[in-house]
C-alpha cells in the first residue's frame, strides 16, 4: 500500500515535470517567433554588406546628400532595409524634401522601425532604425507634411527598392 502510493505520487510529479517543461519550450518559440530579431557579429555583418552600407547600417554613417540612388526615385514599390529585408516603406508615403536623402512621412508598419534617441553632433535627433536587424537607416523629424508631419529622411544606402 504504502509503496503503491509512493509511486503513484512519483509517477504524478514526473508528469507535472515534464507538462512544465513543455510549456516552457513552447513559451520561447513564441518569443522567437513574435521578436524576429536578427542579430549577428560585426564580422559576419561586414561579410555581408558593402562598405558604404556597413559604415551606415552599422556605424550610424550618412551618406552625402543628393548621392545616393533612391533621393530621387519616383517609381511604385516597397523600400526594404538593406541588411535584413524587412518591409520598411511604401513610395506611396514618399515625398520630395529637397534634402537630398529619401524621405517619407509613414513606415509600412511602426512595428518594423524603432525610434532611438541621438544625442551626436550637439543635436537632439530621433534616430530610426529597423527593428528587426537594428541597422540604422536615418532619422526623422517633426517638419514632414500632413497627414502625420513626420519626415523620416533616410540614407539610399540603408534601403533596397522593388518595384510593384
Ligand atoms: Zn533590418
Amino acid at each position: 500500500m504504502y509503496r503503491l502510493k509512493v509511486s503513484s505520487l512519483t509517477l504524478i510529479m514526473i508528469t507535472l515535470m515534464a507538462s512544465c517543461s513543455k510549456s516552457q519550450e513552447n513559451n520561447k518559440s513564441i518569443v522567437k517567433e513574435s521578436k524576429g530579431k536578427i542579430v549577428k557579429t560585426e564580422e559576419e555583418w561586414k561579410k555581408i554588406l558593402t562598405p558604404e552600407a556597413y559604415n551606415v547600417l552599422r556605424e550610424k554613417g550618412t551618406e552625402t546628400a543628393f548621392t545616393g540612388k533612391y533621393w530621387d526615385n519616383h517609381e511604385q514599390g516597397t523600400y526594404y532595409c538593406a541588411a535584413c529585408h524587412l518591409k520598411l516603406f511604401s513610395s506611396k508615403t514618399k515625398f520630395k524634401s529637397g534634402t537630398g536623402w529619401p524621405s517619407f512621412y509613414e513606415p509600412i508598419n511602426e512595428e518594423n522601425i524603432a525610434i532611438n534617441k541621438d544625442t551626436t553632433f550637439g543635436m537632439v535627433r530621433e534616430e530610426v532604425v529597423c527593428a528587426r536587424c537594428g541597422g540604422h537607416l536615418g532619422h526623422v523629424f517633426d517638419d514632414g507634411p500632413e497627414p502625420t508631419g513626420l519626415r523620416y529622411c533616410l540614407n539610399s544606402v540603408s534601403l533596397s527598392f522593388e518595384k510593384d
